[in-house]
């Protein structure tokens, strides 16, 4: 059994416009994402087979290619459950408090990630990240899928950078897909995964 599947969309293809088109939402998903699953899939398949035919000096750079598609999985699994047709607004509770302490207002904490995502250079993510380590909230900049992230940080709400994510609709203008993608983001769901995060807390990395 494949160690990876696709999840469903958690809403139809058309249900995030006009702010992100149908096509571009199955396209992502069906075409993108999937090949990130089968991609992972087939690399772990391929680093087996190969470590023990040709032996593990042979898997050199294959471990890259796992990091690149399964991370590729992930992130795209955490961006479709952070947008909603019915998202937007502000979050509340313990997130926004959370979020004042650490960026000082929620119009600065949008603006770094508007930042971060729109000025990404070639592919990659703006990410707004739980730190377990000193227990902060951190805005990280990802490069491809899996390139200068914080080891032990968790995703809370991802901004895919990538050109496929906007450029049918917003051809080069990547701040106004940004723009617009606050309008979808389902904070109930980036609250769940802060309360998460917290929860594990720095346990698993074993580090003071
Ligand atoms: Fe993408």
């Amino acid at each position: 059994m494949a160690a990876y599947t696709l999840p469903d969309l958690p809403y139809d293809y058309a249900a995030l416009e006009p702010a992100m088109s149908g096509e571009i939402l199955q396209l992502h998903h069906d075409k993108h994402h999937a090949a990130y699953v089968k991609g992972a899939n087939d690399t772990l398949e391929q680093i087996a087979e190969t470590a023990e035919n040709a032996g593990p000096a042979a898997t050199v750079g294959l471990e890259k290619t796992l990091a690149f598609n399964l991370s590729g999985h992930v992130l795209h699994s955490i961006f479709w459950k952070n947008l909603s047709p019915d998202g937007g607004d502000r979050p509340d509770g313990e997130l926004a408090d959370a979020i004042t302490e650490h960026f000082g207002s929620f119009e600065s904490f949008s603006k770094r990630l508007s930042t971060a995502t729109s000025s990404v250079q070639g592919s990659g993510w703006g990410v707004l990240g739980y730190e377990p380590v000193s227990g902060r909230l951190i805005i990280e900049q990802l490069y491809d899928h899996h390139g200068n992230v914080g080891v032990g940080s968790t995703p809370l709400l991802v901004f895919d950078a990538w050109e496929h994510a906007y450029y049918l609709q917003y051809r080069n203008v990547r701040p106004d897909y940004v723009t617009r993608l606050w309008d979808l983001v389902n904070w109930a769901d980036v609250a769940a995964r802060y309360q998460a995060a917290k929860s594990a807390g720095a346990a698993s990395l074993l580090v003071p």
